[in-house]
């Protein structure tokens, strides 16, 4: 047997809130010939679950099935004129994967450096910070189907990206078994517009190359959010709302002050993001701690784990936050990451 199993296995150290939760039995793949074998080992656990980096989930309870951790390795640029196509395998660490292309000389990346989590799980999450998405610098991706065994290539117009989506999260997604990621890099214009960057490198000053604009990134990320081997955390816990052109009139004669971003639909019809973290913020939650669980000092949108808090303190928090954003703005925030387990 390749794959390794184990049975009614620890969790808190597999995903980023660090919430202490078993999985009936947790297998690990870290070479995909080895998939057959390491599907074979859940088989009979009840549901499956696969997990990447385990830095967009939460464990509300214990996992009643089984766990297939992807630890598969292996990454490679394919040069082509003054471009490059990376190939990744789903298990490879973004961050590094984002290092590594920059230190090739291949600039794309630099935006979405120091987001932590895998390639496969970057992908279904269509990462995005800073004015640039995953899809933005994506080529194709491989993925097993998990019941039919067979293995097929994603197309950009295949994943149906959206604003962190992708068909992986749509229902039936989930089957899919990402094994390899191909992205676009080098020849890639700088996106300087978001205000953090804009500030470090205004637009009347010479354009900064990619290695200097990723360590303004990681600057920005260190300040405002906190460090997940420090402090459990799942990044933004909620995804920005997004409201028509008469809602977002309406908000703004009660808040003059609620920033709102231009984010028009597939259609072209005005849409107007509005950041979570703003309202939960205006809603007192900022820098709350409830027991273990709290929200962010620094960053409204994380929630955080203190130390101890369990995935349904984490999650009855998390509702509470929703209830009072409702309340207070009839806006139904939507959780960034996946919620699964007991309780979920
Ligand atoms: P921020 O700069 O304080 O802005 C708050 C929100 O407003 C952001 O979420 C962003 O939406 C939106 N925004 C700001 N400037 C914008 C512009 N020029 N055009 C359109 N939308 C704009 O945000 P932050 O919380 O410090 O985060 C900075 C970036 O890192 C954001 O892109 C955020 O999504 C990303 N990030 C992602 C995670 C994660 O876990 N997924 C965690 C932390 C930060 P968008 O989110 O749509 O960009």
């Amino acid at each position: 047997m390749r794959a390794q199993v184990l049975d009614d296995a620890p969790l808190a150290g597999l995903n980023s809130l660090g919430v202490a939760a078993r999985a009936r039995r947790l297998v690990v793949l870290d070479d995909p010939s080895a998939l057959a074998e390491a599907l074979a080992a859940t088989a009979g656990f009840g549901e499956r679950l696969v997990l990447g980096g385990g830095s967009n989930i939460l464990f509300a309870g214990d996992f009643d099935g089984a766990v297939l951790l992807v630890r598969t390795r292996g990454r490679r640029l394919v040069p082509f004129a003054d471009e490059a196509r990376l190939i990744a395998a789903a298990g490879e660490s973004w961050d590094e994967l984002v290092d590594w292309s920059l230190s090739q000389g291949y600039a794309g990346l630099e935006n979405l450096a120091m987001i932590p989590g895998s390639c496969g799980a970057a992908a279904i999450q269509n990462i995005g910070a800073y004015g640039l998405e995953l899809a933005d610098r994506f080529d194709s991706l491989l993925a097993t189907d998990l019941e039919k065994g067979t293995t097929r290539e994603f197309s950009l117009e295949d994943c149906r990206f959206g604003y962190r989506d992708s068909v992986f999260k749509q229902p039936g997604g989930d089957r899919w078994l990402i094994q390899e990621l191909r992205l676009r890099v080098g020849g890639c214009p700088p996106v300087l517009e978001y205000a953090d960057l804009r500030h470090r490198f205004p637009s009347d000053a010479p354009t900064p190359d990619a290695a200097r604009i990723a360590d303004a990134v990681r600057a920005i990320r260190r300040a405002k959010l906190p460090d997940p081997r420090l402090l459990g955390n799942a990044g933004s816990f909620f995804k920005n709302p997004v409201v028509d052109e008469l809602r977002a009139a309406e908000l703004r004669r009660r808040e003059p002050a609620m920033p709102l971003f231009q984010a028009p639909d597939a259609h072209g019809q005005p849409r107007f993001k509005v950041p979570a973290g703003w309202l939960i913020e205006r809603c007192g939650w900022k820098g709350c701690r409830r027991g273990d669980a709290g929200i962010h000092a620094e960053h409204a949108l994380v929630l955080v784990n203190h130390g101890r808090a369990s995935g349904a303190e984490l999650l009855a928090l998390a509702r509470d936050i929703q209830a009072s954003v409702a309340s207070r703005y009839g806006i139904a925030l939507e959780p960034e990451p996946r919620i699964v387990g007991d309780g979920a």
